[in-house]
């Protein structure tokens, strides 16, 4: 009988290669597809499931990995390109999964629509941003995903199903890192397209953090403006006031043309590129104990030139050119309104703002003698969301009242997730040193010992072991997760 797999489009592609962003993670699937349409993608699903098979699905595998494995099949989005928009719904976009948001930002501007935030990169596909979570930074608005209203999804039985808010399965499919089938297409609600005129000054991070973690002035300075994000340069200052942070803050705008780059900036990029490359190299392999130093030197490279101020796109002024390869782990946690602190009891300890308080202990760590010795690289990258508007089950930005021991798990208003992303370079492509993996334990350790703290799912991170898991999310959906998902995988 002839191999139903003869009859795709595109056939299947044995050991191709595959490696990410950061070249961290390198696998070669047993086979690689590139569906047409649901129908071919539904076509693989159903084969695998007769031959055993796992399958993933895989955007533009930027992701640190391990997410795929080389005994699986691997469905590549890139034939799901297309953009719909449906004549009763003015700030809806239909977006295939396999369009990265450089290409979907562009066009979503040309019917007059922007997504209220996007994240720092814009290499990242439409079904991965859906399956992520990504992330910007905006205490007023939740993560990228939550702007998803609805999408398509090819379920393990083949069968393709569209699905909306409200549903299990929809709940269950954001940001559940293709668990639950592979989506094809995503339906976005967007905002009339808008500008960022964003300013760019030096502060002292310490100047936001209290001794009780209270989190009210680093809360307010999230809140400061719409978009508001942080670069935290860890190095010997003047003096105790000393500015060691670059605070960026954006407000809307009518929609400016697009950037028109001069023709030198590329250039500049790559020379730029090149000195960070042989600077970073020497601290990071040669002489460590002077990475405070070098940090201190590219804080004021960059500090010596603000205030600057610049109106651009907001997609353009959200995202950002990420240099070269880097090896990063990204966790929230807890930033609570500060009017409401959550009720401390007998059995919970937690400070009035996790967030805060996680933040104060790693700066103190990073200007310790120990942290000085890891020479850790800068900036560690501080963003904000909301946490409300989505409610995936397994989301890092999903309500956490009842993990602050709050009455009745209550949520509140204005509560934020504050995102810590600590980023290490990558020079030459060499591998990381140890002393930096010591490093993101340390991190890891601080973080999973407060409550309403999780892990970035498509960032590297150490295993979630089930405790935690049940303990971070709450158990009820972590088994609400699971049910949906068993009841699809019959
Ligand atoms: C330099 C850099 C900067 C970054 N900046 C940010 C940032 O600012 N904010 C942020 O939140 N993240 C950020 N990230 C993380 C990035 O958003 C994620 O790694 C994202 O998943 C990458 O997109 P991708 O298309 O390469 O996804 P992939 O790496 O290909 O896939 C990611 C996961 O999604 C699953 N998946 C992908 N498509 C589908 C689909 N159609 N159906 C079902 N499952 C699917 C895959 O199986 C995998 O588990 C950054 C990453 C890098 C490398």
């Amino acid at each position: 009988m002839a191999d139903p797999l003869a009859t795709l489009t595109h056939p299947p592609v044995p050991k191709s290669k595959l490696r990410n962003w950061s070249a961290t993670y390198n696998c070669a699937p047993s086979l690689f597809f590139a569906p047409v349409s649901n129908q071919e993608v539904a076509l693989v699903l159903t084969e695998a499931a007769k031959r055993g098979k796992k399958v993933r699905a895989v955007g533009l595998h930027n992701s640190p990995g391990p997410v795929w494995h080389s005994d699986e099949w691997l469905v590549s989005m890139r034939n799901f390109k297309q953009a719909r928009f449906e004549a009763g719904k003015p700030r809806h976009a239909i977006l295939g999964a396999g369009l990265s948001l450089r290409e979907a930002n562009p066009i979503l501007a040309s019917h007059g629509l922007s997504l209220p935030t996007v994240g720092s990169l814009p290499d990242v596909t439409v079904g991965a941003c859906f399956c992520g979570p990504d992330h910007g930074s905006s205490a007023f608005h939740p993560i990228v995903t939550a702007s998803a209203k609805a999408c398509t999804i090819v379920l393990p039985s083949g069968e393709i199903r569209r699905i909306a808010v409200g549903e299990d399965l929809f709940r269950a499919a954001g940001v559940g890192l293709g668990a639950l089938g592979i989506v094809t297409e995503v339906e976005f609600e967007c905002d009339e397209a808008f500008g960022l005129e964003f300013t760019m000054t030096r502060i002292r991070l310490e100047d936001y953090l209290d001794d009780n973690d209270s989190g009210k002035k680093l809360f307010e300075l999230a809140r400061s403006e719409e978009y508001v994000k942080l670069w935290y340069y860890p190095c010997p200052t003047w003096s105790p006031s000393s500015p060691n942070t670059v605070l960026w803050r954006a407000k809307r705008t009518p929609m400016p043309p697009p950037r028109k780059e001069h023709w030198s900036v590329p250039y500049t990029a790559k020379l730029m590129h090149i000195l960070h490359g042989l600077a970073y190299f020497t601290t990071t392999y040669l002489f460590p104990a002077l990475q405070p130093y070098l940090n201190w030197i590219m804080f004021w490279l960059l500090a010596s030139s603000l205030p600057k101020t610049q109106t651009l796109r907001s997609y353009e002024a959200q995202t950002m050119d990420c240099g070269y390869a880097q090896l990063v782990d990204e966790w929230c946690a807890a930033l609570p309104a500060p009017s409401s602190p959550p009720s401390v009891t007998s059995s919970s300890k937690s400070p009035a703002s996790p967030g805060a308080a996680i933040l104060r202990r790693l700066v103190a760590y990073l200007n310790s003698r120990e942290g000085r010795s890891i020479g850790m690289h800068a900036p560690v990258e501080l963003r904000f969301s909301l946490n409300r508007g989505e409610d995936f089950y397994l989301s890092p930005g999903a309500p956490y009242g009842r993990l602050l021991g709050r009455e009745g798990g209550r949520d509140e208003e204005n509560d934020l997730m504050l995102w810590i992303e600590p980023i290490i370079y990558r020079p030459l492509n060499l591998p990381t040193p140890a002393r930096f993996y010591r490093f993101t334990h340390f991190l890891e350790d601080l973080l999973r010992s407060y409550p309403a703290s999780r892990p970035h799912w498509t960032k590297a991170h150490f295993p979630t072991p089930e405790r935690e898991l049940l303990r971070m999310w709450d158990a009820e959906r972590v088994e609400a997760f699971r049910r949906v998902r068993k009841e699809q995988a019959r």
